[in-house]
């Protein structure tokens, strides 16, 4: 099939690949300039399918303040009263799963290095912390996912670096989870992609996707349509304007975020893997030379006074846990602005749409990075009418009919 791919960030790179690789002709169609530069850029870097189980990082603390704004509340409500949310979590960590074991794979095949790192350490600083997460530990063990209690000799060899006057009340250590610079390798998988004959028309805004018998693409300053047999919506936050069109009104939000990535000042300071701050929300870690912090989530647009206190508060969480860690004066320290698609249950949007002829891959949420991989390889089961290695059920279009 000839078939066209709106948008070069993680998941449409993924869905790139596997297409190829089932030997269809794949045409990537992305608005900037170069693959990865929205959502799949800065953020935390956490393949984590201990996060499908509860959360452990940026989205569990909303900044204080803007959780006020209704169109938050009334998405959180949803959330929270929704039957899915919690049948969905088997399906959520099957695919995260899936995803990381072909992260792996395609890492390993194709030896492609990109800043990894093994471990997630989640700091509890209170009693109170402690007792609202344990509930989080048996699910996990109960998941079959490894979670163990890091004792204070325990956290020292795992994080030497951590700030040891800094008050900790105890520590979950995530052996199974990773970390992993995104943007490395959806650049890495890009130049794979096109080894493998896949097209990328960079600069390129896709303006309407139509459907039925013969699917085609509008684009921004051609007059003629782009037809094809199929296309794949991968256009993150950009998606719903896209299906709107189609008659696909899902109760979609965008979840914000930031993150500060700077050089590693003092190696010994700084953290070998990935550690979360449960109470704040902030994860930090290391991506090759350099750290990175990252979190902060709220929805709905914010002042330049709310951006600043967002990322005020990244900054003090590293310096709470890794002080002298990073070189952040002199310009050094790059701070980043990310938006992520949410639907109300947090699973993602694949397979058909409903519309013959177009394909989703979209709204992983916080969880991208660890569910395209596999996400991409059940779309291109399903559009190649073979049955998936997950049921695609939990995570059609369908459900919020
Ligand atoms: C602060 C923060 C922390 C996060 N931490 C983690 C984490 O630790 N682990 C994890 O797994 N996930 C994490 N995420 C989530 C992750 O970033 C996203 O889920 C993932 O990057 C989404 O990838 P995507 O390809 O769907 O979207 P994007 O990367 O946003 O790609 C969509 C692409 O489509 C393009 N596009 C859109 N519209 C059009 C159009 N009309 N025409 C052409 N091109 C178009 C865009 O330019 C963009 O390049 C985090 C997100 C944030 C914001």
């Amino acid at each position: 099939m000839k078939i066209a791919i709106v948008g070069a960030g993680m998941a449409g790179i993924a869905t790139a690949c596997e297409l190829a690789s089932d030997g269809h002709a794949v045409t990537v169609f992305e608005r900037r300039g170069a693959a990865a530069e929205e959502a799949s850029f800065g953020h935390a870097g956490l393949v984590a399918p201990a996060c499908m189980v509860g959360h452990l990082g940026s989205e569990a603390i909303p900044v204080r303040g803007w959780e006020a704004s209704p169109g938050a509340w009334s998405w959180r409500r949803r959330q929270h009263g929704s039957r899915q949310a919690a049948a969905g979590t088997d399906a959520r960590l099957a695919l995260a799963r899936l995803s990381q074991e072909r992260l792996r794979l395609m890492a390993g095949a194709l030896e492609l290095h990109y800043q990894r790192a093994d471990g997630v350490l989640v700091l509890m600083r209170s009693a109170k912390e402690r007792r609202r997460l344990a509930p989080l530990w048996e699910a996990l063990r109960g998941a079959g996912l490894a979670a163990h209690e890091a004792g204070a000799a325990a956290i020292r060899t795992l994080e030497p670096g951590l700030n040891a006057d800094t008050p900790l009340a105890g520590a979950m250590h995530l052996p199974g989870d990773e970390v992993g610079n995104c943007r490395q390798f959806a650049l890495l998988l890009k130049a794979e992609a096109e080894r493998h004959g896949v097209i990328f028309h960079f600069g390129t805004t896709v303006e309407r996707v139509e459907g039925g018998a013969a699917p085609a693409l509008r684009l921004q300053g051609h007059s003629t349509p782009w037809p094809c047999d199929a296309v794949v919506l991968c256009a993150g936050t950009a998606a719903p304007a896209l299906l709107r069109p189609l008659g696909l009104h899902l109760p979609f939000a965008t979840l914000h975020g930031y993150s500060v990535s700077a050089p590693i000042r003092e190696p010994l300071h700084a953290p070998g893997s990935a550690v979360v701050d449960a109470g704040s929300g902030a994860t930090i870690v290391r991506l090759g030379d350099r750290v990175r912090v990252a979190g902060a989530a709220h929805f709905g647009n914010a002042s330049e006074a709310q951006r600043k206190t967002a990322l005020q508060s990244l900054y003090r969480a590293l310096h709470t846990w890794f002080p002298g860690a990073a070189r952040l004066v002199g310009g050094l320290a790059q701070e980043w602005h990310g938006q992520r698609l949410v639907l109300p249950d947090g699973r993602p949007l694949l397979g058909a749409s409903g519309t013959p002829g177009v394909w989703l891959h979209l709204a992983h949420g916080g969880h991208g990075w660890t569910g395209a991989c596999g996400a991409a390889r059940l779309v291109a089961d399903a559009m190649a009418g073979e049955t998936p290695a997950v049921p695609l059920d939990a995570f059609s279009a369908q459900r919020f009919r």
